[in-house]
């Protein structure tokens, strides 16, 4: 071994964020799928019933359902 094409290192890393998704999915079960196709994890200090936000900071997305239904998008910080 040793010897490591990167094609093959791309898959391997691919295949781990599927399994990091999946576990995640599982975790945070009944959580809506974010803008950038991680999970979101619940906000406990929400104002709304149920609120989420992404689980990486960076992405910034975090959606609430007020009661009718309907996931409502919204970013923090203004990010570009
Ligand atoms: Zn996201």
């Amino acid at each position: 071994m040793g010897h490591k094409k990167p094609e093959v290192t791309a898959k391997r890393r691919k295949m781990v964020g599927m399994f990091f998704k999946w576990v995640l999915r599982f975790y945070y079960k009944h959580t809506p799928t974010c803008r950038c196709g991680w999970v979101m994890k619940p906000v406990t200090d929400s104002y709304f019933d149920y609120q989420w936000k992404c689980i990486w900071k960076d992405c910034g997305w975090e959606a609430f359902d007020n009661g009718d239904g309907k996931l409502h998008w919204f970013r923090r910080n203004g990010k570009k």
